[in-house]
């Protein structure tokens, strides 16, 4: 990547009302939370053996025939995603370079880096929920509840493959099973908190809409591209006054309409965060 665009990308921000950013799964992973199959069966070798588990993602599919089972696995990979990581250096630098700006994020990631890094809980709406919070599995009510000490118990069960059953949760109110809030289906809860995150991010939308704003895209791919990316390139499209600077190594392809408002980087998310910041 030539220098120069580094430089205008290092000025943009600087000269910026504000920034939005919109991180997707390629932030993490080039930030370090290993997701490979390699690093799966080096850290789960009873899972791959007991299972015939390949990696975190299809993993998290399992039919698991006991709530015991399910939750052990659980357990481990919330253990392994979102509370056993430090806080990562690419958003410890990402937080460096718009801390002192009016800046706002928008993640599809669960895994809360952000918050670990520094940046403020009010201008972070994760929304696709988090690893750290559990709900009714039928979204009976709309209250989510920390789960970090109850895994920690989970993890000192003796059995590796079954937590202890008095550790099982359920529903306070209807007796359901729970799950961590994590939209897979339609019973993903959006609680108050989410609800006034949403409300957050439309108001800096709005605040920000006729000023110099930088949208900063990084990791964003292709799953649920209508949450990030999708509209930041209408926004750049439609407005002369934002620019979208899109960081992917791997889904770089754009609309040829928004070239002009647009600067794309080819390239590893933690090297292009690292480049803009040094
Ligand atoms: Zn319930």
């Amino acid at each position: 990547m030539n220098i120069n665009v580094y430089g205008k990308i290092k000025e943009l921000i600087n000269n910026a009302d504000a920034i939005l950013i919109g991180a997707g799964a390629g932030l993490s992973s080039s930030a370090g939370i290993d997701y490979s199959k390699e690093s799966f069966k080096k850290n789960f070798p009873e899972l791959v053996k007991a299972y015939g588990m390949t990696d975190m993602y299809t993993s998290s599919f399992y039919n698991f025939n006991t709530e015991e089972e399910r939750w052990s696995y659980w357990a481990k990979h919330i253990n392994y995603s979102f509370i056993s990581p430090p806080p990562l250096k690419a958003y410890q630098e990402l937080f460096k370079i718009v801390h002192d700006k009016d800046y706002f994020v928008i993640t599809t990631n669960v895994d809360g880096q952000f918050e670990k890094c520094g940046f403020d809980h009010n201008k972070v709406f994760e929304v696709q929920g988090s690893y750290g919070k559990m709900q009714c599995s039928v979204g009976c009510h709309n209250k989510l509840y920390d789960n970090t000490d109850l895994v920690k118990k989970m993890l000192k069960s003796k059995d590796y493959l079954r937590v202890d059953s008095n550790l099982v949760p359920i529903c306070p109110i209807c007796g359901e099973k729970m799950e961590i809030n994590i939209r897979k289906d339609v019973f993903f809860v959006e609680d108050d908190n989410w609800n006034r995150l949403n409300d957050n991010y439309e108001r800096f939308i709005n605040d920000n809409i006729n000023k110099k704003l930088v949208l900063i895209e990084l990791g964003v791919g292709f799953n649920t591209p209508g949450i990030i990316r999708f509209p930041f390139e209408q926004l750049a499209f439609t407005h002369d006054n934002i620019t979208l600077i899109r960081i992917n190594d791997k889904y770089f392809d754009t609309a040829y309409e928004i070239k002009n408002q647009a600067y794309f980087i080819k390239e590893d998310c933690s090297k292009a965060i690292n480049r803009i910041l040094n």
